[in-house]
């Protein structure tokens, strides 16, 4: 029997294969979100150097996501490939360096441990096919987004834009909604937010968002149609408000730290997409309209 039959008939074994390959996923998205901001802010320092007319920047070792291989941030250890198996290393490792036995960060199992539970959702939810295998592309890329702008206040055109495209690509054959619908998604999903920040900029004379946010809203709109616009930025402003007022309250923040709209944009564009036509009924019905 031919594998996709095999994975249409057994959907466990689906969403198995998608939890491992979440996992595996999730490890070098810790690499991503550790290095992409780094190679940009590298990028720019050359391109500003060279603008500026500066003298050269002395060249600098070789730098990209396969290159230089892992190694422990503190003593220069090098990651073997048994220290690097999601999860399993980190236990069996007991969540310290193998040579100097520093601490290492809570943050790569979790992002694994997130990363496998997310996929194997997805599978079970979608089951086998074209759907199921893009949401997985779709929410790999939001992840990495998310934790980068989470870290940096940075959503990288080089992340967003290729899934924008993609968005539009799949929706051609009308995979989530019809291709007009995916496009006006895209144009509506800018639009708003930049309206949004000239409105608060000439108000306040602030910056209150960044241009990135207007382009991963356009994102959104391309995958999941204009449709989706509405409630994902009730959602978005819903999740941010509850996440920020705790955030505030846990740091002690002064009110002027930027707090990146990206994630929550994110998360809630993929609910959006997922469930929106059953929360916008549910609401409907609920105040009595339907
Ligand atoms: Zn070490």
């Amino acid at each position: 029997m031919p594998w996709p039959d095999i994975l249409t008939l057994y959907p466990l074994a689906f969403v198995f294969i998608a939890l491992l390959l979440g996992l595996l996923v999730g490890s070098f998205l810790n690499v991503v979100t550790w290095r992409l901001p780094k190679m940009l802010a590298r990028e720019w320092r050359l391109q500003a150097h060279e603008i500026l007319g500066l003298p050269g920047e002395t060249p600098q070792p070789t730098y990209n996501l396969l290159l230089p291989h892992s190694q422990c941030p503190h003593c220069g250890h090098r990651i073997r490939a048994w220290e690097n198996i999601p999860l399993l290393s980190y236990v069996g490792l007991r969540g310290r360096c193998s040579s100097c036995a520093t601490p290492i960060g809570r943050r790569y199992p979790l992002t694994e441990l997130v990363c496998g539970l997310l996929s194997a959702f997805i599978a079970w939810h979608f089951g086998f096919g074209w759907q199921a295998v893009l949401v997985l592309v779709l929410s790999w890329g939001l992840l990495a987004m998310s934790l980068i702008d989470a870290e940096h206040q940075l959503l990288p055109d080089v992340l967003v834009l290729p899934l924008l495209w993609l968005g539009l690509i799949v929706n051609s054959f009308e995979l989530f909604v019809p291709l007009h619908e995916a496009l006006w998604g895209a144009v509506a999903g800018y639009l708003a937010l930049w309206a949004v920040f000239w409105l608060f900029k000439l108000i306040t004379g602030k910056d209150g968002m960044g241009h990135g946010d207007f382009k991963l809203l356009a994102l959104l709109g391309a995958w999941g149609g204009w449709q989706i616009l509405p409630l994902t930025l009730l959602l978005s402003s819903l999740v941010g408000a509850v996440v920020g007022v705790i955030l505030l309250k846990l740091r002690d923040a002064r009110h002027s730290t930027p707090l990146p709209f990206g994630p929550y944009l994110a998360i809630a564009g993929w609910i959006a997409l997922l469930w929106g036509g059953q929360i916008t009924d549910f609401y409907w019905q609920f105040v009595g309209l339907k």
